[in-house]
């Protein structure tokens, strides 16, 4: 059968990574979560002082870039990929608050992204995957066979990072991952380096009021026809 690049793009929380998972185990396609790279480099410069709430080194960060090295190892137990931060499994870590709130700040530096996009073009080459992220129809696969655009509203995105967050122990208050979710809305659209945009060529889901089960289906539906 025909292989394609899927490109997953949107705002945060709107649950493009299940989709894309979805549509990788259903292909047989790699699926590949750009968001963890960008959290794993934002992890790296937190733990050197590159990076808190009032204060990034820029500089610093960008010489030390070379030292970064990132990795997705498989597991089969969860049965998706794992991100890998200079050898260590950096999962949790990077799921946390603190580096959902300092990750769009370290993805503005325009070094970083060429690192990441050079590491996930590498990836793609060979076809048969799943991207998700931000820029990935507009600037890592602008010519990728279909392109998705996801989006729902802040509040719902919310309540789902919410509800994920509670569920792994984290202890968070709504009002604080809502302001998180603005706030990275914000920063991700306004950036001068490939900002968050639609591509015009994306098909556009709103899943603000589709259970998991719908979007799938209605996705897979858009699949099939570019697989013929
Ligand atoms: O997808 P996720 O919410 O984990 O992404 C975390 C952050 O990484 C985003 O808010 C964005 O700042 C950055 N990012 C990006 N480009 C991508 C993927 C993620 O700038 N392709």
């Amino acid at each position: 059968m025909k292989k394609i690049t899927i490109a997953i793009d949107g705002f945060s929380s709107t649950g493009k990574s299940t989709l894309a998972k979805q549509l990788a185990k259903q292909l047989g396609y790699v699926y590949v979560d750009t968001g963890a790279m960008y959290r794993a480099v934002t992890l790296y410069a937190m733990q050197n002082g590159f990076v808190s709430e009032n204060h990034l080194d820029k500089e610093n960060l960008v010489v030390d870039l070379p030292k970064v090295q990132l990795q997705f190892q498989f597991n089969p137990d969860l049965g998706f990929a794992e991100m890998y931060l200079n050898g260590n499994n950096v999962e949790a870590e990077i799921r946390t608050l603190d580096v959902s709130r300092l990750v769009s700040k370290v993805a503005e530096i325009s070094e970083v992204r060429a690192k990441l996009v050079e590491q996930q073009q590498q990836m793609g080459k060979n076809k048969a995957i799943v991207m998700d992220g931000r820029d990935i129809g507009t600037v890592v696969f602008p010519d990728a066979e279909l392109k998705i655009f996801m989006t729902a509203s802040p509040e719902t995105r919310a309540q789902r990072r919410y509800d994920e967050l509670l569920e792994k122990g984290q202890a968070v208050s709504f009002a604080d991952v809502l302001q998180n979710v603005k706030e990275r809305d914000y920063i991700d659209t306004h950036r001068d380096d490939s900002p968050l945009v639609q591509a015009e060529d994306a098909v556009v889901v709103d899943n603000s009021s589709m259970s998991r089960e719908e979007q799938f289906e209605v996705v897979l539906n858009i699949v099939k026809e570019k697989l013929v």
